[in-house]
């Protein structure tokens, strides 16, 4: 499949990893919206949040289970971070495979742009 980040995870493209199982990968992202800005993925194809379903959901379940760990790794779980997906066009996703941005060790604003 033509995916960056499937090529990422079949290490076609390069990538800094943070974490991986045999569920997930993380890694660092290629232009850090902050101090800490790690990108974590499932290895299975799932195109963006519009494609979880009962069927790949145990995936996301895991995944939220990794994201504390990692942030407690990078240092920045204690003082808070925020977690990110973003989805389709206006969302802003550029690539179409699910991802959850962790960014820390910076105050966040609200509302994002
Ligand atoms: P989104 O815009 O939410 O789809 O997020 C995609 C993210 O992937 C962006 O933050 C990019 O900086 C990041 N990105 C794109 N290509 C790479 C790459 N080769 N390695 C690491 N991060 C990347």
């Amino acid at each position: 499949m033509d995916c960056l980040f499937c090529k990422i995870i079949a290490g076609e493209i390069p990538s800094t990893k943070v974490y991986e199982d045999d569920l997930c990968y993380a890694f660092r992202d290629i232009a850090p919206q902050g101090p800490t800005h790690v990108l974590v993925i499932p290895k299975e194809h799932i195109q963006s949040v519009n494609a979880i379903n009962s069927s790949n959901s145990s995936v996301v379940a895991h995944i939220f289970e990794v994201i504390p760990e990692i942030a407690k790794a990078e240092g920045i779980a204690e003082e808070g971070y925020r977690v990110v997906s973003n989805i389709g066009e206006r969302g802003q996703q550029t690539v179409p495979h699910l991802h959850f941005h962790i960014i820390g060790g910076r105050d966040m604003t609200w509302p994002p742009g």
